[in-house]
Order: structure tokens, then C-alpha cells, then sequence
């Protein structure tokens, strides 16, 4: 046993202090008074992902794999397509209206289904 116990609260803690406050599991940890691995670890467990690492990333399918765990998600019906890097300033949603069952306008389901579309080269 390792002593530290998570409950929803503290979960629901950590999920803050991460995706609506910005800070990394490094600064969580701390607020929480645990080490940063037991942060990360519990993180993986209730997949967790920090707004800071997602804009590292420069693959499409990754990225939203992870978006679909943080808060920051137009409302349904809408765009989904990034401007620019998540976590960074700047960013955006399209936000323009999507068929019924699509993620994208027609415009950005076209580009990202031409399949050499990166984040990064936007
Ligand atoms: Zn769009």
C-alpha cells in the first residue's frame, strides 16, 4: 500500500489544477502534497492529459485521441478542427457548424483526410 488514497474529489482536484488552471503535474503534485509521479501515474489511470504536453504534439490523431479527455472542446454540433496548438495562446476551435456524426466542416474533414495534414504545418 503506498498510503496515498484517490477519491473522486481528488481526482476531480487534480483534473483542475491541470486543465483549467494550466499547471503541470510537476506544480499539482504539489498543491496536492504527493510526488509528481504518483500524479502522473494516477493521471495515466483516469487519462489525464496536460493542455502544455498536447501542443508538443504534432500528429492529428494523437492530439484529439488526447482532447477528448480535457474540457476545452467546442459544443457538439460544431468544429472541432484546431487553430493552431492546443495549450498555447491563440488557440481556437473552427467552431463552424458540422453535419450530424462529423468532428469537422466539410472544408477541415477534407484537409485532414488527405492524409499528409499535420498540425504543424498549419
Ligand atoms: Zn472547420
Amino acid at each position: 500500500m503506498s498510503g496515498e488514497q484517490w477519491t473522486p474529489e481528488r481526482d476531480a482536484r487534480l483534473r483542475e489544477l491541470v486543465e483549467r488552471d494550466g499547471l503541470n503535474f510537476g506544480e499539482a503534485a504539489k498543491v496536492l502534497g504527493i510526488t509528481k509521479n504518483a500524479a502522473l501515474g494516477r493521471a495515466g489511470r483516469i487519462k489525464l492529459v496536460s493542455p502544455r504536453a498536447i501542443g508538443a504534439l504534432d500528429n492529428t490523431a494523437t492530439i484529439f485521441e488526447r482532447l477528448d479527455t480535457v474540457s476545452i472542446f467546442p459544443p457538439v454540433g460544431r468544429c472541432v478542427f484546431p487553430n493552431g496548438h492546443p495549450g498555447t495562446e491563440g488557440f481556437a476551435f473552427c467552431g463552424e457548424r458540422v453535419d450530424a456524426g462529423r468532428v469537422y466542416c466539410a472544408e477541415h474533414h477534407r484537409r485532414t483526410h488527405q492524409g499528409t495534414w499535420t498540425a504543424a504545418a498549419e
